[in-house]
């Protein structure tokens, strides 16, 4: 694909982008009166602008109905959680009985980690990319923990070869063969958070299960943002969370997948709660849980409502676009960026997230030798909304469902502008 570095390019582009119009579905922050250009989708997805109606909308019915919203209103609270399942197995490529809006990502790695890590003899041990976020390494260390192992011990954590910065599926695949019988459970970030890099979950899989382990995956930043076909890699569970890529709001109801192998298997260990029980005897108020079918069985409390408005205004956004269409513009977005990044720049750095467009998603990570934080500091100060990790990284994520070719061209024009 070829791009030209200029503000004119960019706003052509912009006109004949068929996703265009969906920009003015989001509330866009504001610097000294003019939008900013928003490249931190990755942390936190822009407002959908239905989100305050359809707040109003579950405030009037409970004002209205009380107790008799559970049935009565518009979206009745008994079953709320029913109007995702369809569009998130859209997302990440499952049956509708495989996925569940609930909890927060955390949350949902624990559970799900309670019903596929259970450690037994040799086999106890759990595979993980070195580097990952921080929470999944404390979920992983206090699970191995929770059975008495040292994580020392029980945890392999994969790393980038000396020198490198990204991690070899190669290297992932031959430690998993490495470690055969005494692996238990892959656990691994889809996209890492600070490279970018997307790792190969079909063939990681694949090879988990020939060793006979389960493998997971955290989706943080691969949700909304890649391609994804959970059913069909047969992966054994994932979890997410939707205020990143899906525009859920700070703290947004989480996600997770049960492939039906395990989720109509009643069998299998999990912990429980009225709301997994199955929904006809769910009011009987009776001794002995009987899980329904799918992930749904993992639900323990009913519906968030309320965390749950901003999650269907999203998702209906979603519904609408497809996540090919998103795709097809979220190669060509970042690939203008990418192109932009590579003209002569006055600071020196390096975009450290994989080339290979099937390894990535939408975010880059520009790795500075020097001066990282002073072209931070004046992307700030330009109104073009960037995210800091330390010690020298800017990660930039260019959203395909509100950001613009002419957002790019900002970025690039602050970048090219330091003396
Ligand atoms: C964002 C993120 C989290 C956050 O966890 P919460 O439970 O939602 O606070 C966890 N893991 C990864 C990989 C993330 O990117």
């Amino acid at each position: 694909m070829s791009y030209e570095a200029s503000l004119e390019y960019a706003r052509v582009q912009d006109k004949n982008d068929p996703l265009n119009a969906y920009r003015s579905r989001f509330f866009l922050p504001q610097h000294n009166g003019t939008n900013v250009a928003y490249f931190c989708g990755n942390s936190l997805g822009l407002q959908p602008k239905s989100v305050g109606t359809y707040m109003q909308a579950e405030l009037n019915d409970w004002a209205q109905f009380g107790v008799e919203g559970h049935f009565q209103a518009a979206h009745p609270w008994f079953s709320y959680h029913h109007f995702f399942s369809e569009r998130l197995a859209g997302i990440v490529g499952a049956n509708k009985d495989e996925v569940v809006a609930m909890n927060t990502l955390t949350v949902n790695l624990h559970l799900l980690m309670l019903s596929f890590y259970r450690p037994k003899g040799n086999r106890y041990k759990i595979l993980m990319e070195a580097g990952a976020f921080p929470s999944d390494q404390y979920a992983v260390e206090t699970q191995v923990r929770m059975y008495g192992y040292n994580p020392e011990d029980a945890i392999i954590e994969i790393a980038p070869k000396e020198g490198a910065h990204l991690i070899e599926d190669a290297d992932i695949i031959h430690a998993i063969q490495e470690a055969g019988k005494s692996l238990a459970l892959v656990m691994i970030g889809g996209v890492n958070y600070y490279t970018g890099q997307f790792f190969d979950l079909h063939n990681i899989t694949n090879v988990a299960h020939s060793v006979g382990a389960y493998a997971g995956f955290d989706l943080a930043h691969a949700v909304g943002n890649v391609p994804l076909s959970l059913h069909a890699w047969n992966v054994d569970f994932a979890c997410w969370c939707s205020y990143k890529y899906l525009n859920s709001g700070p703290g947004g109801v989480g996600g997770a997948f049960v492939h039906e192998r395990h989720g109509s298997d009643p069998s299998l260990f999990r912990l429980a709660g009225w709301w997994g029980n199955e929904e006809k005897s769910r009011f009987k108020m009776q001794k002995g849980f009987v899980p329904q079918n799918g992930a749904a069985s993992w639900q323990m409390s009913n519906a968030p409502v309320f965390n749950m408005v901003a999650h269907n205004a999203s998702l209906e956004v979603f519904a609408e676009v497809g996540m090919t269409a998103l795709r097809a513009k979220s190669l060509r977005l970042t690939g203008f960026m990418e192109f932009l990044l590579r003209q002569v720049m006055p600071v020196p750095f390096q975009v450290i997230t994989p080339t290979e467009t099937h390894r990535r998603g939408c975010q880059l990570s520009l790795l500075f030798a020097e001066r990282g934080r002073e072209v931070f500091d004046a992307l700030t100060a330009n109104g073009v909304v960037a995210d800091w990790r330390e010690p020298n990284v800017i990660r930039i994520a260019p959203v395909p469902l509100y950001n613009s070719f002419e957002d790019c061209f900002r970025f690039y024009e602050v970048l090219s502008g330091i003396k």
